[in-house]
């Protein structure tokens, strides 16, 4: 039998898919790093390491996304168990993590809400960097409660209370200092939803009704019930909502209303404060 080496592995597979996704592959399968993988090119892969390296190829040409493909997925400075039933976390995302530490001062205890956690990647992170701040997660989906749970657990994050909820459904009288939220935001009708990762993602994560704003709609009219006087609603939102979030953040009695772009220069998060 041809004996296949980690150089061959990658210029083989590097015909088919993209030159990353190949690598974090490779990495996947043999458990080690880039560093590795580029100082070791003539280790020889098992057969077994083999197998598995080639069907994960195959199911990316295929288009599966990488993350579900290896399970994880890197967000801020942690990493992120995820499966299908959790949106993939994107990097634009970390700017409302960004955003919501700097409303949050390193020893000033207050209570944070998450809606429509997912992984639990905006939730978690917050909660690791701000050990004082009690931090709130909710979903609707219990399959994205108990990988958001996990995720909690095995970056050893207690600050954290992840709860199955209709958006503010099994919070009735409980007030935040602060709501966060990506809810979906991607008009139901929109082509993306047909491409790349996005076909492979929970649609119920991403597309909402009302031109992608029937969520941020709902979410901006009632975190104002939930909302301690002088705290902040933070959303991240798609490239062309930042009017309509401010729109309706002001009709709904929010003052300070802003919006901020992310690295590429697009609107990606608005707020307020009550
Ligand atoms: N930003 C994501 C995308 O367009 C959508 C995430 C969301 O709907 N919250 O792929």
């Amino acid at each position: 039998m041809q004996l296949v080496t980690i150089g061959q592995a990658l210029q083989r597979s590097c015909r088919e898919i993209d030159h990353t996704d190949m690598r974090i592959l490779l990495q996947h399968v043999l458990n080690v790093d880039h560093a590795f993988l580029l100082t070791h090119p003539d280790q020889v892969l098992t057969s077994k390491q083999e197998e598995i390296f080639d069907q994960l190829v195959a199911r990316r040409v295929n288009g599966e996304p990488v993350a579900y493909l290896t399970g994880e997925r890197d967000f801020y400075d942690l990493t992120f168990k995820v499966t299908p039933a959790v949106l993939i976390p994107r990097p634009e995302t970390e700017l409302l993590v960004e955003f919501t530490l700097e409303r949050i001062p390193a020893n000033h205890a207050c209570r944070v809400l998450d809606l429509g956690t997912g992984s639990g990647a905006i939730a978690i992170t917050i909660a690791r960097h701000r050990p004082q701040v009690s931090v709130v997660a909710v979903d609707l989906s219990a399959d994205a409660v108990s990988i958001a749970r996990m995720n909690a657990r095995n970056l050893e994050v207690n600050n954290i209370s992840i709860v199955t909820s209709d958006w503010f459904g099994e919070l009735l009288g409980e007030k935040f200092d602060l709501i966060v939220s990506n809810p979906p935001y991607v008009a139901d009708g929109d082509s993306h939803l047909k491409q790349g990762d996005l076909r492979f993602e929970p649609r119920m994560a991403l597309a909402a009704d009302a031109d992608g704003m029937a969520c941020i709609k709902k979410i901006i009219s009632a975190a104002t019930e939930y909302l301690v006087p002088d705290g902040w609603l933070l959303l991240e939102h798609g490239y062309d909502q930042a009017a309509a979030c401010r729109q309706l953040l002001e009709e709904a009695g929010y003052r300070n209303t802003f919006s901020r772009p992310d690295l590429a220069g697009i609107m990606r998060v608005s707020g307020g404060v009550i």
